[in-house]
């Protein structure tokens, strides 16, 4: 493998690689799939056996998904390292020095009220049956997302305050706020992952995210 790597190319297996992809070929599939989601591995794998001129089995299929991964998982490596050695580690980086012209003042700036917007909002359609899933033990390091064990220190306290809001102005909001009765309580019960929840400045860029886990909006 490390020869191969030398040569620009990596290998399908972690010992004796009968199969090996260009780095070139795995950039392209990844930009592919940033623009086109839908585009699929079987598909890509369908292109390079057409290129090479051999007959495609799922095999094919098989050994591109494991060479992906790879590449991710050494993007990921070297992104990671990257942010430490440029001290951009960390959850709270995003929040505070993310967006350039949020976080970097000039001297003598003269200072806003309020000193940043942040707008949050959250969909429905990210959905996951809860146990589907289950057999990937993977986790997903990712300096967007809020850990689980961290949005659940909130759980109750929206809940305990709404019983303090009264008033009918209140009431009539939550009445006509169809977002909300959008999916029933019933239906919420069947996802363990209702949808996620995004925090972004005003100019954009996006701060943190947080998964919905079996909730409704709020
Ligand atoms: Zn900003």
């Amino acid at each position: 493998n490390v020869a191969l790597v030398h040569r620009g190319l990596l290998g399908c297996s972690p010992t004796q690689p009968s199969c090996a992809v260009t780095f070139h070929c795995l950039e392209l599939f990844h930009q592919i799939r940033r623009c086109q989601s839908s585009f699929s591995v079987q598909a890509m794998a369908k292109v390079l056996c057409a290129l090479h001129n051999v007959t495609y089995t799922s095999h094919f299929h098989v050994l591109l998904v494991d060479a992906f991964d790879t590449y991710l998982c050494i993007l990921r490596h070297i992104q990671t390292t990257l942010k430490c050695a440029l001290g951009r580690d960390g959850s709270k980086w995003k929040l505070r020095g993310a967006c350039p012209a949020c976080a970097y003042k000039q001297p003598g700036e003269p200072k806003l009220c309020p000193r940043r917007l942040h707008s949050m909002d959250g969909n429905l359609s990210a959905k996951r049956l809860d146990g589907s899933g289950s057999a990937d033990m993977r986790v997903f390091n990712s300096d967007y997302f809020i850990p689980q064990e961290k949005v659940d220190r909130f759980k109750d306290s929206v809940q305990s305050k709404s019983r303090n809001v009264t008033g009918s102005r209140a009431l009539t909001c939550s009445d006509n706020w169809v977002v909300a009765k959008a999916v029933q309580e019933d239906q919420v019960q069947v996802f363990q992952q209702t949808g996620i929840f995004v925090l972004a400045c005003c100019h954009g860029f996006v701060e943190c995210i947080a998964e919905m886990r079996r909730s409704g909006e709020l």
